[in-house]
């Protein structure tokens, strides 16, 4: 038997290398069979080559429609080194392909044009193409497939060296599949924006930052969990409430009430669960005139996340776990917000939140029963690359506390501990680490988050802490506002108040001045200490290890009675027996909650 001439299928849309390609292969004695406009080409040029015709028996159809698509391209190529499938093409008269070289029409060059059309883009998607290299790639133990001129030489080098490598047609296959999964994904893409906007896809204005430009969000099956009621979310709203929503589910399922998050920059600056609310809690979270709030644990659970940190939360993005009804949207009606999140909204108060800045305010429904597949990875693409990881969807509730380091041989901590530590890792969960959370009475009252030692984070938690508890005292409570002063003006004022840094001269002075009937006296020193002394049963959480005891005794200043935090660190040991020496109770959370 005459031995096997070996054959290459070459149909290129990119003719870059074609030429030196084809001599290559006529000089290693390879028959060449070739689609229309590159057979052309390699026989202008003075090279023999054939139409893929002259194995088909049949002519190139529809306008180049169908150039490739043939059992005997198909099967020549897919064919296993198997007697079944020698026999199968003897009987057909088909001889076996040994090489593909193909590469795409240009789909994504095509789509780019601005205002490129749907009967543009269709002409521009490959058929036989990507037949060809997903067939080659399939059947690589045996063909060798080239989707990338940049490939030619390394290949035509390892041609005349003898024959292909394993380890190359490996690496050329893996190269085809990537080709062809990133070509369906522009496909997919380009049809999604035109099919489906508004259900799995939505255009952004921009991303992070104005000159972003391209940005979108979509989901690849089915539809976007949310609705937008209200407004147009930009990529940030996006981040918050994707972040913010979880946040809110978990702590009403960890805790049984309605929760509620007030988001800024990818974390909260506060968040809580629905618990009443004392006639002092209202008016510093100046709520006090709002009707309902005895009995709506929604609104309760806003007032507190919002209460928390008012400064950063100007502009926030709330998250509300529940059906928002009159007393919440009537709080949201009176800050300055970005948007809201929530599983739904009552009619009344829908009417409320769209009246909202213009009519521009965000208001996003979600789809309560969403949750994002288990076992699909999340990922992202930094700097050109891709990073996947597995959710973080490990469950924290009060059952997480059970470990108790010290005090030794004590039994379990309080609920209300429980709660609050609950309330303070779920929160960490979602804060940009490094994280410290402390909280009280159902709600955080100091977050520090994203900064990069952990000492940092504890000082600024607890320092927001202090700021929160200071806002109680009785000459806060006490301010005689000027009529006209701004909700955000006072909360700016207050801080100014509580921080300590009130301004010492000049039009700053005067402007802070200018807010009051009367002019509170600055904190002194012994006041404050005076004042801090009465916080207590606070709980902190972190979202890893204490690497020095440092945090606990900075912790300790601000009323700390219950710290839940990893163990791991060399220093371990000490951090125990200082809260133990401070009388803190120390509880090991053994789940490290980094999140970025
Ligand atoms: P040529 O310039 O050789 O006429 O066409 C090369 C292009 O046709 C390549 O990009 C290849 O992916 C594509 N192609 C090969 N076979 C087929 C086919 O049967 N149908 C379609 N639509 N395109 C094909």
């Amino acid at each position: 038997m005459a031995a096997h001439q070996r054959i290459a299928i070459v149909s290129v849309y990119d003719k870059t290398g074609l030429l030196d390609l084809a001599k290559g292969l006529i000089q290693n004695n390879i028959r060449i069979l070739a689609s229309g406009g590159t057979a052309k080409l390699i026989r202008d040029s003075g090279f023999p080559v054939e139409d893929i015709s002259a194995i088909t028996k049949a002519p190139e159809m529809l306008a180049g429609r169908v150039k490739t698509l043939h059992p005997a391209v198909h099967a020549g190529i897919l064919a296993r080194d198997l007697a079944s499938d020698e026999k199968d093409l003897a009987e057909q008269n088909i001889d076996k392909v040994d090489y593909v070289i193909c590469n795409l029409y240009p789909f994504k060059e095509t789509v780019a044009k601005i205002n490129s059309t749907i009967a543009e883009a269709v002409e521009e998607i490959d058929i036989g193409g990507v037949t060809l290299i997903r067939a080659a790639a399939k059947n690589h133990a045996r063909v060798t497939i080239l989707s990338d001129p940049t490939d030619y030489p390394e290949f035509l080098k390892e041609l005349e060296a003898g024959e292909v490598t394993k380890t190359r047609r490996d690496l050329y296959a893996l190269k085809a599949f990537e080709h062809t999964a990133d070509y369906d994904k522009a496909i997919a893409g380009f049809f999604r924006a035109k099919y489906s906007t508004g259900k799995s896809y939505l255009p952004l204005r921009y991303g992070a930052n104005p000159h972003q430009t391209g940005a979108s969000a979509y989901v690849t099956e089915g539809e976007l969990p949310f609705k937008v009621l209200g407004g147009a979310p930009g990529y940030i709203n996006l981040l918050d409430a994707l972040n913010s929503w979880p946040l809110v589910k978990e702590l009403k399922a960890a805790l049984g009430k309605p929760a509620a998050a007030s988001f800024k920059h990818v974390s909260p600056a506060g968040a809580a669960i629905g618990l009443p609310l004392t006639a002092e809690e209202r008016k510093v979270y100046m709520v006090d005139d709002i009707a309902g709030i005895e009995t709506s644990g929604l609104a309760q659970a806003y007032a507190r996340a919002r209460g928390a940190d008012r400064m950063s939360s100007f502009g926030d993005m709330i998250a509300l776990s529940d059906i928002v009804d009159v007393p919440t949207a009537s709080i949201i009606s009176k800050e300055v917000s970005d948007g809201v999140i929530a599983p739904g909204y009552e009619p009344a108060a829908l009417e409320i939140l769209k009246r909202k800045k213009g009519g521009k305010y965000l208001v996003l429904q979600m789809d309560p029963d969403f949750e994002p597949k288990a076992k699909e990875p999340e990922s992202r693409t930094v700097y050109g690359v891709t990073l996947t990881q597995r959710r973080n969807d490990v469950d924290v509730s009060p059952k997480t506390f059970s470990n108790i380091i010290t005090p030794k041989g004590s039994g379990p901590i309080p609920r209300d501990a429980a709660r609050d530590l609950t309330v303070a890792t779920i929160a960490v969960k979602y804060t940009q680490s490094n994280s410290v959370c402390y909280a009280v009475r159902g709600q955080v009252v100091g977050l520090g988050a994203g900064q990069q030692s952990r000492i940092h984070c504890t000082r600024l938690a607890g320092d927001k802490a202090d700021n929160w508890w200071l806002r109680f005292h009785p000459r806060v409570l006490g301010i005689k506002w000027k009529k006209g002063t701004k909700r955000p003006d006072k909360s700016n004022a207050i801080d100014l108040l509580v921080s300590g840094q009130l301004p010492k001269s000049g039009a700053e002075k005067e402007s802070f001045e200018g807010m009051f009937e009367e002019v509170p006296a600055a904190f002194t020193e012994e006041e404050k200490t005076e004042w801090l002394s009465k916080l207590t049963g606070v709980c902190v959480s972190s979202d890893a290890f204490f690497p020095f005891i440092d945090n606990v005794y900075r912790a300790a200043r601000s009323g700390v009675k219950y710290i839940a935090a990893p163990s791991g660190s060399q220093n371990d040991g000490h951090v125990f027996e200082t809260a133990e020496k401070l009388g803190i109770t120390f509880v090991e959370q053994n789940t490290r909650l980094f999140h970025h």
